[in-house]
Formats: C-alpha cells, structure tokens, sequence
C-alpha cells in the first residue's frame, strides 16, 4: 500500500480512541470541564450504562455562543496558550481534546449559554460533524448530552461491558470527583433515579459519608495537613481506614493530586507500608488521599487520559504520604463519634437490634418447628439450650428419605447425628459408615441450593414489623441496584429509597440475628471485587457470597435437635457433598474402611 494521509474521520476516530475507552471517560471529561468551567453544582445523568445516553449539566461558565462551534475542534481549548504554561497547569483539562474526541465517536447535543447573552446556542453533531445549530433559551452554563457511544465505530462497541459494569466505572468516576470537590453539589442519576447527591457544603467529611455510606466512613480517620519539614510544599489530607477496616485489593487506594485523580504505584505502595504491620499479608487498607503541591511540581501531561502524573521529586512525595497516614494512624480517634451525632451510623444498628428481637421473639412462637431450628442456628439469635423450644422434639422421628429423583452417587443416606466435636463438626452414623460434617459449609451448601431453587419454591420470608433504611451510600448500592430483582427473589423485600439508601421491608426467614445493613455492604464490596463475572455468574457469585455470611459458623454449639436438622436439611440437598465454593462439606469413612483400619477384616 502506498503512504497517504487519513482521511480526516478516520484520523479523528483513531484520536478519539486514545481518550475515549468506555462510558466512563466520557463522564470524567464532562465532569472535568464542568469543574474547570467553575461550576457549583453539577448533574451526571446516565441510562443504559451510559452507552445509551450520557447527560452533564453545570452551572458553571457556558461556552459563548460564537465560540461554540470552535469547541469541538481537536486542539481547541481556552485553558492553554503557550507551551510555558504546561509547566503549571491549574485546571483538569489542557489538551483541547475531549469535545472533538468524544463528539467523533457518538451524537452530541450540546447547549450553553454564557451569563451575558442573552439567549443560548443549540449545537448537534454527529460523528464530529454539526448538523444543526439554533438559538434556544437556556439557563447559564452547559448541558452536554452524549447519545449512542461508538454507533460508528463497531469494533469499540463490541468491548463495552454489560450496562451494569459501565455503570459501576461511570459511579466510582463521579464519586472521585464528589468526594475532591465538597464545594461542588453533586447528583448523580441513573436511570431516572437518584443514586446520590452531595450537600455541596465544602465539607469532605459530608461527601464522604454521601459516597462510602456512614458505616465504612465512621471507621475513617481523618489525615489532617501539617507542615511537614522533610516536604514543605506538599501538604496531605484526607481520610484513611483503621486498621480493622480493610480489603482484599489495593484498589480502595485512591489518591487525587491537586485534587486530580491519578493511579501512581509508588504513593499506593507509600499509604500500604504506613500500615506496616498493622494488616495481615494480602488485605490492604482503604483511603483517600488528597496531596496538594505547587503545579510545577508535578506534570500531568504523561498521558491522554491524565491518570498518571509525574512528580519532580517523587520520593518526597513518597514520604510526606507515608508519614501523613502514618500519624493519622498513630494518633487519633476514628470519626466515629463525630457520626454518631450526626446520627446515622449506630442508629440502624440498634434499631436494627431492637427490631429483630421482637422478630424471634414473634418467630418463636410462629414459625415452623422446621424454620425454627434453621432459625435458632444463627449466630446470636440461639438461646441457650435449656430454653430451647426444641427441647422436646428431640424424640423426633428418623429423618425420611427425601422424595423425588436420586442420584445416589451424589444425594445422603439418612444420618443419625452421633455428636458434635470442637463445637465445629457433626459426627453422624449411616448405613454405610461414619460421617464427620463440616458444620459451616454443609450449611452453606443449605442455604445456597434453597437460594438457587428459589424460583420454583419461594424462600420463606420474616416482615419487619416495620421497613428498616439501610444506608450504603453512592458507590455500594450501585451494585446492590444491579442485584435488586435476585434478592428478592431470595426472600428479602427491599425497594430503592433514593441516594444511595434502601429500604428492607422483610428478610430470608434464616437470617437470624445478622445485621442487614452489614451483610447488604459486604456482599456489594465483594461483588465490587469480581467484576470479572457478568450476567448469571455474577448473580450466583452474590448468592454465594450471602449463603457463606448467614451459614452457621464453626464454634457454635449446636443441641441435638439442631443436629438433626442440619442433617436432615443436608440430606435433602442435590449436591450435599460440596459446599457452593467447592470444599467438601464432610468426610466419610465406610464401615469396610473401618473395620481395616482396626485389622477386622476376615476376623
Ligand atoms: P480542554 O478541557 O482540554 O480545554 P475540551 O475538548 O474538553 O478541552 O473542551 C474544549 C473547550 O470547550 C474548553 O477549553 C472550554 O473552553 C470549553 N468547554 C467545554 N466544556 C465546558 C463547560 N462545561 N463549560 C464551559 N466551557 C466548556
Ligand atoms: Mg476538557
């Protein structure tokens, strides 16, 4: 072939490309100017994913009205003029690139007007191209309305995730920038709903709690800014977890510099060693870190993106991180009470403590004898054994066989409970020999084949006796939201309650005394970490997860006629063998095996 210039669309959509990567981008670019635009407060409204239709409103500056055409030219900007001043960039954007690259690759609405027209401008564009211009009414600032990412560029298209991951990138972009600009009032809607808003009240703590929820940011401490001799230019502030708050990746790490959101190994690695010996191998802290320095130390112009920045003098950086949160660790309270009286974090507890004591109460004397010794196996929720009502089922007859096709490779004989050793296995005794079951995963393994069935055989609920708000704040319920129709089919009743809250009207009748609000937040931290499953996998991975937060644990004294119940309940399982993560929930030694064992054979 010979050697030609691209035509300009094709070089454009090649540009394009090194900016725009997903929804996401495209938000954090609307975002950016609209904060470079001065704006106080800024709505991201997103459906589909963002795939469909990505909306950013501000009330900052407004483009005018001849200058508007100009914006969306590559190269345009009114940030930079000279070379000398990439050398102190102050605002997030600077390379004139955004409007061109993401008007390239989807169709584009904007309109804007600045404070002293009088009437605003309507500009649509399709693959770069204006194909309409008008005068409209319009309130100060801009709307800039991108529809249909990548309709002419296909093979970008096909890398695009399922709605719910795009949403979750879109979610974590917005709360960067909510949590680095308290001053700004964020919304953010999805799907016509309100996933959260910031108060917008320059308070970080506020947007902190809007963001991460009240349960995680009361185990935040706060990093307060001093001068550090050993670093006089920098200056670090912002929150990080105590020691008992903690994850199983590095990417609740998250760090702004001149309030931008950069990744930067070196500082990451900086906040872990702080924690030094405070957490176990493998689990890391969560923070957010704010690192203030004069703009010629740092540049930002390494990559299109902006997301990796350089420092002059990184090991100073280095430093005046690792010893920011070092004496945030050393010395102070948690937030904890700060909260507290902002009563949001232990309120629901209680209420939620309260509440489900009246529940057993109540269950005890309604619910199936069967549900109730599933009940009574919870953690807390178990009454000491003398009042257990279950006192006098112990002469219960055997177990049945369970009805209905066996395979029985797979299914349980019927077993007589023997005993239980170190409060953690069951000794039982079939026909065919001695078993010793894993208390924890063989009830893991209940719990998820009664989840997994839930379709054809509702799972039993308990009504509160009155909705409980459970509070996860922006991120979390956005993956919560992307499970809702799953859990209630898994016996919660939970409805969204707007940003960021939702509302639990019932439970799995097997919750026991577990907090809900706890157990919602774990499973979405941990849906948070498997983003490589979409789809069914992704839904059954939640299952999973909630089935080993309710099962029984290991160190709990179980009476005889809870034995036999976990039996019982084992033996009607379709794969009673395996707990749902794969390890065996028991071992087996046959009687021929025992009688070897003890050189009986042939005697
Ligand atoms: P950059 O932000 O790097 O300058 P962009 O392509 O993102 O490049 O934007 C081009 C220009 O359009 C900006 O320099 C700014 O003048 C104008 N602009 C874009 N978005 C807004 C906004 N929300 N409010 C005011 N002006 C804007
Ligand atoms: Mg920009």
């Amino acid at each position: 072939m010979s050697i030609h210039l691209l035509p300009p669309d094709v070089a454009d959509k090649i540009a394009a490309g090194e900016v725009v990567e997903r929804p996401a981008s495209v938000v954090k670019e609307l975002v950016e100017n609209s904060l470079d635009a001065g704006a106080t407060d800024i709505r991201v409204e997103i459906a589909g994913g963002g795939k469909r239709l990505i909306r950013v409103i501000d009330n900052g500056c407004g483009i005018p009205a001849a200058e508007a055409p100009l914006a969306f030219q590559r190269h345009a900007t009114s940030k930079i003029r000279s070379a000398d001043e990439l050398e102190h960039i102050a605002t997030l954007g600077f390379r004139g690139e955004a409007l061109a690259a993401i008007s390239a690759v989807s169709k584009t609405t904007l309109i804007t007007r600045t404070a002293d027209e009088p009437v605003g401008i309507e500009l649509k564009l399709e693959g770069s191209r204006i194909i309409g211009q008008r005068a409209i009414g319009a309130p100060p600032g801009v709307s800039l309305t991108v529809e249909h990412l990548f309709w002419n560029t296909p093979a970008r298209k096909k890398f695009l995730r399922t709605d719910a991951t795009e949403s979750g990138h879109i979610s974590r972009i917005v709360t960067r920038y909510a949590l680095a600009y308290p001053e700004v009032r964020f919304s953010y809607v999805s799907q016509g709903r309100l996933v959260f808003q910031t108060p917008g009240d320059g308070q970080r703590l506020a947007a902190l709690i809007k963001v991460y929820g009240a349960e995680i940011a009361g185990q935040m401490l706060p990093v307060a800014e001093v001068d550090d001799p050993i670093a006089p230019d920098i200056r670090v502030s912002g929150f990080v977890s105590e020691p008992t708050l903690h994850r199983g990746n590095r990417s609740y790490i998250e760090l702004f510099v001149n309030r931008r959101y950069i990744q930067d190994r070196n500082l990451t690695y900086a906040v872990i060693q702080a924690y030094h010996t405070l957490l176990m191998t493998g689990r890391y802290p969560v923070a957010v870190l704010f690192i203030e320095m004069p703009p010629e130390m740092v540049d930002v112009n390494v990559h299109p993106t902006k997301a990796e920045v350089r420092f002059r003098e990184a090991s100073v950086a280095f430093r005046a991180v690792q010893r920011a949160v070092h004496r945030a660790l050393q010395g102070q309270a948690p937030m904890t009470r700060e909260l507290q009286t902002s009563g949001t974090s232990d309120d629901h507890r209680s209420q939620w403590a309260a509440r489900r004591q009246s529940l057993v109460d109540a269950g005890r004397a309604a619910s199936a004898p069967g549900q109730l010794a599933m009940d009574l196996y919870r953690q807390g929720a178990h009454p000491p054994a003398a009042e257990t009502p279950l006192a006098g089922r112990d002469d219960v007859s055997a177990p049945q066989r369970p009805a209905g096709p066996l395979s029985q490779d797979d299914r349980l004989p019927p077993l007589r409970p023997v005993g239980q050793i170190a409060a953690t296995y069951l000794i039982a005794e079939g026909p065919d020999g001695m078993y010793l079951i894993d208390q924890h995963a063989a009830h893991e393994r209940i719990l998820y084949e009664k989840m997994m069935k839930a379709e054809q055989q509702p799972i039993a609920r308990q009504q509160l006796l009155q909705p409980i708000a459970i509070e996860l704040g922006g991120q979390l319920a956005g993956l919560i939201a992307e499970h809702l129709e799953a859990l209630n089919r898994s016996g919660f009743e939970i409805e969204p309650f707007g940003e960021g809250s939702y509302l639990l009207r019932a439970v799995p009748a097997f919750m026991g005394a577990q907090d809900p609000q706890r157990l919602l937040e774990e499973v979405a931290l941990g849906l948070a970490e498997r983003t490589d499953l979409v789809g069914k996998a992704r839904e059954e991975a939640m299952i999973t997860m909630i089935c080993k937060r309710l099962a029984i644990k290991g160190g709990q004294a179980l009476s005889v006629a809870e034995q036999r119940e976990l039996l019982r309940q084992l033996e009607q399982c379709d794969n009673p063998r395996s707990c749902p993560h794969g390890r065996p929930t028991m071992l087996h030694l046959s009687a021929a095996a025992l009688e070897k064992q003890f050189g009986r054979l042939g005697a």
